[in-house]
């Protein structure tokens, strides 16, 4: 590889780590890497990452794969939400197919349970949305759009849902207040937040990362109980858990 030919990095987007990423990348390799992110297009704002954007599904395994070839991409790093499982098992499949491009995962470490901590972990949302009921009574509900209808069912008790966006159609659970708010947020704000609505427990994914941890530390001071949804395996292959490897990833490649 000569200086005239710049790798081509595909970043798998959607998370604070991708757009850092991409950040980073472009200051610290510059011409020797082009960069380009690809997003769902879950949210109508998105920020610009610096180089290129591409926006929507592939279409499955064999658009993506398309999409490698035509765009003649060397790496891949998938940066995407520990819990976009799909996105992450289609660049697993696409790039098993093609040797040439090397893939690598970046996921942020999960949060692990502090002292002081109520935590009852189960492995899904149909398993939080069963054993609610029997932890509290309003429910403050922050596992994103996706995972929203395994509530549905819940009787007895109260939801407040936090989104960064409203929803596509009309939420259909009990007695919900709907708040709306993106990341990061502060402990006072969550400690108040959760005494404003009167919560009683927390339902969470296993997201990891700064941004929205206050939320935890302020179940923990206010002792109130989070359901937490545990983490889904990662994607195999090569991992690393911060962008700082990442970018070593990428530096022994260029
Ligand atoms: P998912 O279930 O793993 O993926 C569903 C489909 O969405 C994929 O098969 C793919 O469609 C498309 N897709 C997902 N991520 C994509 C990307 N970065 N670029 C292009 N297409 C993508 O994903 P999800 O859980 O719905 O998450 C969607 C996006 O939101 C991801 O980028 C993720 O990083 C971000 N996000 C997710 C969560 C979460 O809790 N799941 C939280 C925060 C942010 P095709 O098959 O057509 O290619």
């Amino acid at each position: 590889m000569t200086a005239d030919q710049p790798r081509r990095l595909l970043i798998l987007g959607g998370t604070g780590e991708a757009a850092a990423l991409a950040t980073r990348a472009a200051a610290r390799f510059g011409d020797q890497v082009r960069i380009t992110t690809s997003l769902a297009g879950r949210t109508s704002a998105p920020a610009t990452p610096p180089g290129a954007l591409r926006i929507g599904g592939f279409g499955g395994v064999a658009g993506m794969r398309r999409y490698l070839a035509d765009g003649a991409i060397d790496l891949l790093v998938d940066a995407t939400h520990p819990f976009a499982t799909q996105i992450s098992a289609n660049a697993a499949e696409a790039t098993a197919w093609e040797s040439a491009i090397q893939r690598l995962a970046l996921l942020r470490p999960p949060w692990r349970p502090q002292p002081g901590d109520d935590w009852r972990i189960v492995a899904d949302a149909e398993e939080a949305a069963a054993l609610l009921p029997a932890v509290g009574s309003v429910a403050f509900l922050t596992v994103g759009p996706g995972e929203l209808a395994a509530f549905r069912s819940v009787e007895g008790v109260a939801f407040a849902i936090r989104m960064i966006e409203p929803p596509a159609e009309p939420l259909t659970l009990q007695e919900t207040v709907l708040i709306l708010g993106k990341g990061p947020f502060d402990l006072a704000d969550e400690r108040a937040l959760l005494q404003q609505h009167r919560i009683d427990v927390l339902v969470t994914k296993n997201s990891g990362g700064a941004a929205t941890e206050a939320k935890l530390a302020a179940a923990r001071a206010a002792q109130i109980p989070v359901v937490m949804i545990d983490r889904p395996a990662p994607p195999p292959g090569p991992r690393v858990d911060s962008v700082d490897a990442a970018l070593d990833w990428i530096a022994a490649r260029v």
